[in-house]
């Protein structure tokens, strides 16, 4: 039978409807507004409230986000096609950019077919909600992506966690049902690089045991696309999987490669599937083709400027080194996301404060967010930093964070 504690099955963190009046003040969330790039140098120096720092804690790897050929390629492309796409994809919305752009993504991803969405978020829901239902099985691991969690509950299959990157227990929850029924759908889907943890899922490992036990395999790479493996082709290039290793592979575009929008690729039979019944992609306007057009020129600028994969990996070998030498206790990640885990989300809280005085912006990511008691500082470096700025934040750090031998 089953150990798994009851609150696992039905009530992921974060779902439980949140009274304000008994918030904690620590676990409050507060936009911030970004007023300004004030440096034409650096496209990671803010103006926030006045103040000018300096974004260790965004998504933008590869330092794209601002390229100005991307602002052109967007410019260009909305003085032909105009703006908003006017309908959804299977209406009149889709365009020769959009077109292109999935023909481009497929070869990226080395899969038949790439199909694009207007979110990470939505690209998720389509996969897990179209390869599964009722009395199918999804299995997610623990520190999942949000977006995975409220996937598998609106498929209405049967959800379980397994512990994180634990590929033996994984497989121990498949066979627990006995033989594979192959009737009913089993789907496993994991984060490639974890998005808080900066760690690469065991994929050669849960790709086997997806094989052996007759499941699908939906690998989440929004921060491995990019960034990992040879190329930046992603988490399953670094592993020397092919595509057929795994169902679908979801890829965001509003991290590495610096604009917005998501896309899910695989086989061709699969993206047919998601065309004909995903209700992300077919009842929702289809994505701006202008954002298509400035992807289509971040693609290739990725491509072609491949110093910018090898400094952002240099510099996180760079604050890797320094905050080891500063005694900062790290975690096992060989990404650009370094977090350093400092416990309650006072802690955090007041070290995110604390970094801010000296002009370094690193948010506190807390509960439901993180699992608690593990509230921490979600360090990113980005091709845009300096090597200074890199030596800065480790000197900051180990001046306000209490140092930690690693366990
Ligand atoms: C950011 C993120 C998403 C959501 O992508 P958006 O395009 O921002 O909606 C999905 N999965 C993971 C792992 C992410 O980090």
């Amino acid at each position: 039978m089953s150990a798994t504690p009851r609150s696992e099955r039905a009530s992921p963190q974060g779902l439980e409807p949140q009274a304000l009046d008994v918030l904690a003040p620590a676990m409050r969330r507060r936009r911030r507004t970004v007023q300004a790039f004030p440096s034409p140098d650096s496209a990671a120096h803010v103006l926030v409230e006045g103040r000018q720092l300096v974004n260790f804690c965004g998504n933008d790897y590869l330092g794209l986000a601002r390229d100005p050929r991307l602002a052109a390629a967007l410019r260009e492309a909305s003085t032909l096609c105009g703006v908003g796409a006017g309908a959804s994809h299977l209406i009149t919305g889709h365009g020769s950019e959009h077109a292109r752009l999935e023909e481009e993504l497929a070869a990226f991803a080395g899969c038949e077919r790439a199909l694009l969405f207007s979110t990470g978020y939505m690209a998720n829901l389509a996969v897990i909600t179209t390869l599964a239902g009722p009395g199918d099985r999804v299995l997610l691991d623990r520190l999942s992506h949000a977006s995975l969690i409220d996937a598998a509950l609106l498929s209405r299959a049967r959800l379980r966690r397994y512990p994180h990157a634990d590929a033996a227990v994984l497989e121990r929850l498949l066979e627990a049902r006995g033989t594979p029924t192959r009737a009913r759908t089993r789907l496993i889907a994991t984060d490639g690089v974890f998005s808080m943890d900066g760690d690469l899922a065991p994929l050669p490992q849960l790709a086997a045991v997806a094989q052996a036990q007759h499941a699908g395999l939906i690998v989440d790479d929004a921060h491995g696309f990019g960034v990992v493996g040879p190329g930046g082709r992603g988490t399953l290039a670094h592993f020397g999987l092919a595509a057929p290793a795994v169902t679908a592979v979801v890829g965001t575009l509003g991290k590495a490669f610096g604009t917005f929008g998501a896309f899910v690729a695989g086989s061709a039979e699969l993206i047919e599937r998601l065309i004909q019944g995903a209700r992300t992609y077919i009842y929702t306007t289809a994505l701006p083709q202008p954002l298509a057009a400035a992807t289509r020129a971040a693609l290739a600028i990725a491509a072609r400027e491949s110093w910018r994969r090898e400094r952002v990996l240099a510099l996180t070998a760079r604050f890797r080194q320094g905050a080891r030498a500063a005694g900062l206790a790290l975690g096992a990640s060989p990404t650009p996301i370094q977090p350093l885990i400092l416990g309650s989300a006072e802690a955090a809280l007041a070290a995110s404060r604390a970094l801010e005085e000296a002009g370094l912006w690193v948010a506190a990511i807390r509960p439901p967010t993180v699992p608690p008691g593990s509230s921490r500082l979600r360090v990113t470096l980005s091709a845009a930093h300096s090597e200074a700025e890199v030596d800065r934040l480790v000197a900051t750090l180990a001046r306000i964070v209490p140092a930690t031998v690693p366990p």
